[in-house]
């Protein structure tokens, strides 16, 4: 036996396992998972008075290589994930080059197998250039491993390349990740649009802009028999949308970030361009719902939207600096402290959002839960630990996070993928410094 993790509190909502058990692990993978396992072990942990929960997936996350490495690296942000207790992160395809051809999907790939703590699993370009025009091969890039396919950052705003991308999606067993946005409406905005917009004198995006996006593609969906996935869901009326169309049996599912979920627009008052990110920080009604849809599942995942930027080009002014927020180190604590220790949503629910739904929307059979042959990736978590985020603490190059300073209830204590503790960062694995 490789590793032992005894006495933890196993929690896996897909097995409706909860208990305290221990968690056997050989060559990578669950041998076990009972009281009273007691065979010889390279290692044990005790995991008493921790949480054992299948490893964290974050289905939405901006890595920035190859084109942008001053912002992140593959390295630096699988640092981060490990970090925040993430195994697994999808990666967008909104670098430079694009991740629209198999050389740059193999050139993702071969940099995470060099120098990633966690999974890196690529989602390739709808469009070439993330243009909206011609579509990718998506046919290639699906064998060759792009686990889902987005042009976030843009909408796909030609309805007719949509359908042509949702028709091929269905026929390859894949879907798309939907950056909703019309971008018509959305113009110049850099915040939402509201009275703090007006109070600010800032242009604004209207909540339509996202809805009327949503709906389309909800409509596509249905039309071609295709799965879209709405990322970054953050307005009342398409979280109605979702919801609606859940009910009629289209194959639509959705993504929160933390971020939409904690904080409203009231923020901006300070014009503060770490508060700053597309789809923008939305009115206290839209927050409500939701944090609605979070309980009542019309939200299937949370998801972080990383999107690390420099210090340099968030000091320019609001108007002028980029849109994005970090996410991986926060969003495991946030979430426990706000929603989990307030009794908003129970525990099971939040290891369905960050594991076991994520895994079963990208089709990862082996990961999202924690039951006999499954990836041995795991996270430990501390209900009692104190997390208090500190931006020159991150593992992210990034420092762009709207949460500095808060302190949290709740904290990931120790990371496995594969098997292999990578978070605490151990001495001597290439892991350090
Ligand atoms: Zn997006």
């Amino acid at each position: 036996m490789d590793l032992l993790i005894k006495n933890g509190r196993v929690v896996d909502p897909q097995s409706g396992t909860d208990d305290r058990l221990d968690v056997s692990i050989i060559d990578g993978r669950v041998a076990g998972v009972g009281t009273g396992i007691g065979a010889e072990a390279a290692r044990t942990i005790d995991a008493s008075g921790l949480v054992v929960a299948p490893g964290f997936i974050d289905m939405h996350v901006h890595l920035r290589e190859p084109g942008f490495e001053e912002k992140e690296t593959i390295r630096t942000g699988s640092r981060a994930a490990a970090r925040g207790g993430f195994t697994t992160v999808c990666c967008m395809p909104n670098t430079n080059p694009v991740n629209d051809s198999l050389s740059v999907l193999e050139s993702i790939r071969a940099e995470a197998r060099k120098s990633s703590m966690v999974n890196v699993l690529p989602i390739a370009a709808v469009t070439r250039g993330l243009k909206g025009i011609e579509l990718t091969d998506m046919a290639a890039l699906a064998r060759a491993g792009a686990v889902a396919f987005s042009d976030d950052g843009q909408p796909v705003g030609n309805t007719l390349i949509m359908r042509r991308a949702l028709e091929l999606s269905r026929s390859l067993g894949t879907f798309i990740i939907d950056h909703c946005e019309d971008k018509g409406l959305s113009a110049e905005g850099v915040m939402h649009e509201g009275r703090y917009s007006r109070r600010c004198g800032l242009k604004g995006i209207p909540a339509a802009a996202e809805e009327v996006m949503v709906v389309r593609d909800i409509r596509l969906a249905e039309m071609t028999g295709a799965r879209v996935h709405i990322a970054h869901l953050s307005v009342k009326d398409a979280v109605r949308a979702v919801e609606e169309a859940k009910k009629r049996g289209a194959q639509v599912t959705a993504e929160a970030t933390p971020h939409h979920l904690l904080l409203t627009d009231a923020l901006l008052e300070g014009q503060d361009a770490n508060f700053k990110m597309n789809p923008p920080l939305r009115s206290a009604e839209d927050v409500k719902a939701l944090v609605e849809a979070l309980k009542n599942g019309v939200i299937d995942a949370v998801a972080t939207d990383h999107a690390p930027h420099t210090v340099q080009d968030k000091e320019a002014a609001f108007a002028k600096a980029p849109f994005g927020v970090i996410g991986l180190e926060t969003a495991v604590p946030l979430l426990l402290d706000r929603f989990v220790r307030e009794n908003i949503i129970s525990l099971q629910r939040f290891i369905e959002l960050l594991s076991a739904n994520p895994a079963r929307l990208l089709g990862l059979l082996n990961k999202g839960r924690l039951t006999v042959g499954a990836d041995a990736d795991i996270t430990l978590l501390d209900f009692g630990a104190e997390t208090v985020v500190d931006r020159d603490k991150f593992e992210s190059k990034g420092r762009n996070s709207p949460f500095h300073g808060w302190k949290l209830k709740g904290a990931v204590v120790m990371t496995i993928v594969g098997g292999k503790v990578v978070f605490p960062f151990q001495p001597g694995t290439g892991a350090e410094g």
